[in-house]
């Protein structure tokens, strides 16, 4: 079986956590998987629960128009999580939850090979890039993590809830783009 199959196979059928247990679907991710560009969630909630895909409520509408202001969309990227399945009311995922997960989610990076990986919020910008980060301080900021530039926007749900923020992550936006440019990412659908 392909790789991709085969690791998407392995997380249907996953039980490394409690969440198995109070889950409707695993939420593997969505998008093109040779993607240059890899935008990561915290978790799935409960829309993405019941219909299998990340970020398809509210939050997700938002990132939709959050990529179309850099000329991005579904079938440029992949978005996926750090844990695949729904943390019961919205909770934040436990340390041991995202431990369990987080594999999967390196095992798809090291098979889409994005050149740049973006976090939403707090929760896969500490997962990803340092455990201390702030998320306040530090959005809009890049790293280099095993070879790949990572920066931390805020999660839209947050923007959702805090309009203010919403001309800092314009902003952000516009050094992905700058750095997509820099690294020759066209936002070009792959195929
Ligand atoms: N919030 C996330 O972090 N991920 C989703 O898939 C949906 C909402």
């Amino acid at each position: 079986m392909h790789r991709w199959e085969a690791l998407q196979q392995e997380c249907q059928n996953c039980t490394r956590c409690g969440l198995c247990q109070t889950r409707t679907n695993v939420v593997f991710g969505v998008g093109n998987p040779k993607a240059d560009i890899m935008f990561i969630g915290e978790g799935p909630g409960e829309q993405e629960d019941l219909k299998g895909e990340p970020f398809v409520g509210p939050a997700g509408k938002l990132l939709d128009d959050m990529m179309s202001i850099i000329d991005l969309d579904r079938t440029k990227v992949y978005i996926a999580n750090i844990v695949k399945c729904r943390p019961p009311r919205n909770r934040d995922p436990q340390q041991e939850e995202q431990e369990a997960c987080v594999d999967y989610l390196y095992r798809q990076i090291g098979l889409v090979q994005p050149k740049l990986i973006v976090c939403l919020g707090r929760i896969a910008a500490t997962r990803l890039i340092r455990p201390d980060f702030r998320i306040t301080r530090e959005h809009g900021t890049w790293s280099q993590i095993n070879g790949i530039p990572h920066t931390a926007i805020y999660h839209p749900s947050a923007l959702l809830r805090d309009v203010s923020k919403r001309p800092e992550t314009f902003d952000d936006l516009l050094s992905i783009r700058e750095k997509m440019k820099q690294l020759g990412i066209c936002a070009n659908e792959k195929t």
